[in-house]
């Protein structure tokens, strides 16, 4: 197994990853690695990113989303300014306790969205470009302050606040110093003061900050001679692997795996494979079946059936630390149909550096870690999202409708790795799916004596451990982290049996 990296390290990985994400005014496209755009000839400028960078387009959901969470936490004028839906966005996913990205606007970071797991919805956090607008125009909550400097961590008093207009407390406020040299981001504290958490100096150049009517199409004309360069490649890359065994390319119906599958078919590669988990999205389903009538591919199709909802009265719910689902809903169909002994198997997926440092680490053509001999292959190991979907888009490749519906990964609807922004956007769009697993995790929940939030908080998706970050959530909920546990453990210590 690749190692996992954290810390520095993995800090250290992702700055290489980083693309040549540049931004053309004149279009309003994002270009990778394009000095001209080769729509217009105009120069581009380099857009700066938290790396890895790993940039994908706001589809009308996600837009949504970001309008509301900036309406709420800086206010109407502000979504206005920053959000039309004319224009493109663009999403690049960070750290944060649950899901948070990076929002892209006319090719400036302007902020990040984040889901709050205490109010259990989106808030706006501005970054320098989101700030400098916000203090600068008067767009909604913000603070002029006295001070000549800010500093990180320091608190401003109420008192030093020139001119503003303050959100109440627990929520980020852009501020300014008095000349403008400087702009951040605090937090207000009881009584209205701040609390800074962020300092930027001030650019010498203001951002021009235009929309232009785009699509993720036009974004895709403009990119398509490196398109075009990324698929001779990957597909020259296939046909050497072709020739290492007996190839395969796994699908999954979201927008990776549709890729690879493309490129394989291009290779020649005919066979497909996809496990049904028996917990997938109907649109999921779907997807895989028009991808592998559009390739011509010859699809196998196991299934786990309603292995999971006979397994969950025995197990328990599946959670982080607990993943018995995969053994059961994915490992044990796909051994039905894998043949023994008939020499190297090549499977071809999706994956990409982008998704984690062990991918980052791991190269383009590994071993297998469950079956010794047979390789896993890779041809879009170093494309971008914002790529994956240009291509898609390019080629006229079906695309998962829930990547409309707000979904940015495609899986099992209830998997317990599903951050808590993800689970409420399920309950959203599938209200009969997630209302079966819901009566599986009220069941349980009752007869265990557990209280309500730890449904409605996702706490379930923990069964040993709670990361410290789902320990403060349930103190501030007032609940018991470690007795949560402790029943759960006492119970389940009978049918505990080591998978
Ligand atoms: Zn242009």
């Amino acid at each position: 197994m690749a190692r996992r990296l954290k810390g520095a390290e993995a800090t250290n990985l992702f700055r290489k990853l980083v693309p040549d994400l540049r931004w053309c005014d004149s279009c309003g496209i994002p270009l990778v690695g394009y000095r001209r755009c080769p729509l217009c000839n105009s120069e581009t400028r380099s857009i700066r990113v938290t790396p890895p960078g790993d940039v994908r387009p706001a589809f009308d959901k996600d837009i949504e989303i970001v309008k509301q969470a900036i309406e709420s936490s800086v206010g109407v004028r502000a979504a206005a300014k920053f959000v039309s839906l004319n224009s493109l966005m663009l999403l690049n996913k960070v750290q944060g306790i649950d899901a948070a990205d990076e929002v892209i606007v006319c090719g400036y970071s302007i902020g990040i969205r984040e889901f709050d797991i205490y109010g259990r919805r989106w808030i706006f956090k501005p970054g320098y470009v989101g700030a400098k607008l916000i203090v600068d125009e008067k767009l909604g909550f913000y603070a002029i302050t006295s001070r000549d400097r800010l500093r990180e961590y320091e608190t401003v008093k109420r008192s030093e606040v020139l001119e503003g207009d303050i959100p109440p407390p627990g929520t980020w406020v852009a501020i300014a110093s008095r000349d403008g040299g400087e702009y951040g981001v605090a937090k207000v504290l009881q009584h209205g003061d701040l609390r800074v958490y962020k300092v930027w100096r001030a650019l010498p150049k203001d951002p021009e900050f235009t929309h232009k009517p785009a699509s993720i199409s036009k974004a895709m004309r403009a990119n398509e001679s490196r398109l075009t360069e990324l698929e001779k490649e990957a597909v020259e890359f296939l046909q050497r692997v072709r020739r290492l065994g007996t190839t395969r390319v796994s699908v999954s119906g979201g927008k990776d795996s549709t890729v690879a599958a493309y490129l394989a078919s291009l290779a020649g590669i005919r066979r497909a494979i996809f496990v049904d988990t028996g917990l997938e999205f109907p649109e999921t389903i779907q997807t895989v079946e028009r991808i592998a009538r559009s390739l011509d591919l010859e699809l196998d199709m196991p299934s786990a059936g309603s292995d999971f909802w006979r397994a969950v009265e025995i197990y328990g719910p599946p959670a982080r630390d607990y993943r018995w689902c995969c053994k059961i809903c994915k490992l044990a169909p796909l051994a039905k149909v894998t043949e023994k002994g008939s020499g190297r198997s090549v499977n071809v997926v999706g994956q990409r550096q982008y998704e984690s440092t062990s991918r980052a680490l791991a190269g383009r053509l590994t071993r297998s870690a469950s079956t010794a001999g047979d390789l896993i292959a890779a041809p879009i190991q170093r494309w971008t999202s914002l790529e994956v979907f240009m291509f898609i888009e390019l080629r006229k490749l079906p695309l998962n409708p829930l990547y409309m519906k707000g979904y940015e990964r495609i899986g099992c609807f209830m998997c317990p790795t599903s951050r808590l922004a993800e689970l409420e956007v399920v309950k959203e769009s599938h209200r009969e799916l997630w209302r079966r697993w819901e009566e599986v995790l009220e069941r349980f929940a009752k007869r265990l004596r557990l209280p309500r939030e730890w449904i409605d908080y996702g706490l379930w998706r923990w069964r040993f451990e709670y990361p410290a970050e789902i320990q403060h959530l349930a103190k501030k909920l007032n609940l018991k982290p470690f007795e949560i546990l402790d029943r759960i453990a006492l119970d389940y210590v009978s049918t505990a049996i080591e998978l």
